[in-house]
């Protein structure tokens, strides 16, 4: 067993890290606030090889897998989650397309992702059924060679600068729910496709989170992912692959939340003495780096087994979970060590507390994990 990460992985950490200081620290608190969304940020990322990473070189990708992506995804996450999610996310359910896609589908939308001139959405939660993902209602029906979609979708990230998504439709109303899904590609301009960007989020403000309604969009039946009926496994396994990404975030941000705490407990005094040399603090510190050390082995073994073909569903709902309870955790204790000026916007902890709620709802939200592993543990 070697818990060592290869030179080249160690290099990819320590670049994405210098990325993330270079160009997202200096707009952070400006695109928090203003909720902006910077392209050229991305563009900039695919440039240095952080886009699509997971992508295999064929297609694009620079072929780090997802413990690459994993990593950059943690160490962007360190300065800004929100912007890192714009760029790791832009190629969000180009999952499917890798996994399940034709050569010709793979050879279209792969590259331009990683190129950074093209961004992917998965579209998937609608207004009334996130969990559910039986309660889906769009519908593709066949008409010719086509698909005619109406629906719609909600919450969608990357949905208003996105140039293509992958949505979940109904394609087969008489099967069972679980058969009655399919995969659907649905480029962005496509006529009957509207797109409105969601504003006042509590965190992760510079990303682009979007509702889009699909009123009669026709699309190529060849845009159809996989097998009709597969969707919903399709589904399920773009969960097992991103829900460690989103892991990768709860890490990054709950590292980030650990060291600048052990910096301002070195030099805030109180007492006539640093604020960490109280026993108290101590504990928190402590309990912060304890669970984050915990989180990083679940994190990165979960990755670690996707990249050797042995993806562990479980593993990775685990990863998920315990990155949300650990980055609120460790959110929480930053800002309680920075006294009152954790709850002002001189302090990045403010922001970090805020952004970190959003890893217990998205990608399955802490309970969707719970039933994951419920299940799991009893079925063995
Ligand atoms: C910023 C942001 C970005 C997002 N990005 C995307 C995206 O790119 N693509 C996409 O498709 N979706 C995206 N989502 C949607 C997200 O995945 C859903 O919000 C999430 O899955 C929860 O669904 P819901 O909001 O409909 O809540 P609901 O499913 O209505 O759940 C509400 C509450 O009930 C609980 N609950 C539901 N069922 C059960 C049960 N059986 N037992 C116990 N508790 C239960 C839930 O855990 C939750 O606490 C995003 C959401 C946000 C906020």
């Amino acid at each position: 067993m070697d818990f060592e990460l290869t030179e080249e992985m160690r290099m990819l950490k320590e670049m994405a890290y210098k990325f993330a200081v270079a160009e997202i620290a200096p707009v952070s608190a400006e695109c928090d606030e203003q909720e902006k969304y910077l392209p050229e940020i991305r563009k900039k990322a695919a440039e240095n090889g952080l886009v699509g990473a997971w992508i295999p070189e064929a297609y694009g990708g620079s072929g780090a897998g997802i413990l690459g992506n994993t990593i950059i995804t943690e160490e962007l996450s360190k300065i800004d989650m929100g912007i890192g999610l714009n760029i790791v996310a832009s190629g969000f359910g180009c999952e499917s397309i890798l996994n399940y896609g034709t050569e010709e589908q793979k050879k279209t939308y792969l590259p331009p992702v990683c190129q950074g001139v093209q961004v992917c959405a998965g579209a998937y939660t609608e207004p009334n059924a996130g969990t559910d993902v039986s309660g889906y209602k769009t519908r593709a029906v066949k008409d010719g060679t086509d698909y005619v979609i109406n629906g719609n979708k909600m919450f969608i990230t990357n949905g208003t600068v996105c140039d293509f998504m992958v949505a979940q439709c109904i394609t087969n109303p008489d099967q069972k729910k679980h058969n009655s899904f399919s995969l659907i590609i649905v480029p962005a301009d496509a006529k009957g496709v509207t797109r409105n960007k969601l504003h006042g989020k509590m965190g992760i403000r510079a990303s682009d989170t979007a509702e889009i309604a699909f009123e009669d969009v026709r699309v190529p039946q060849s845009n159809l992912v996989g097998k009709e009926g597969n969707g919903f496994r399709q589904l399920m396994h773009f969960f097992d692959i991103t829900r460690v990404m989103v892991s990768g975030q709860a890490l990054g941000l709950a590292q980030a939340c650990l060291e600048t705490s052990i910096k301002y407990v070195k030099e805030r005094t109180a007492f006539g003495a640093p604020l960490g040399a109280f026993q108290i603090t101590q504990m928190k510190l402590t309990e912060m780096a304890i669970r984050i050390e915990a989180l990083r082995g679940l994190v990165y073994k979960a990755a670690w087994l996707i990249d050797q073909g042995k993806p562990d569903y479980t593993l990775a709902a685990m990863a998920k979970f315990y990155g949300g309870q650990t980055a609120v955790f460790c959110a929480n204790y930053a800002v309680e060590l920075h006294g009152g000026y954790g709850y002002i916007e001189e302090y990045p902890v403010q922001k970090w507390y805020r952004d970190a709620k959003i890893l217990e709802l998205y990608e399955g939200t802490k309970e969707a994990e719970i039933m994951t592993i419920g299940r799991a543990l009893q079925a063995r």
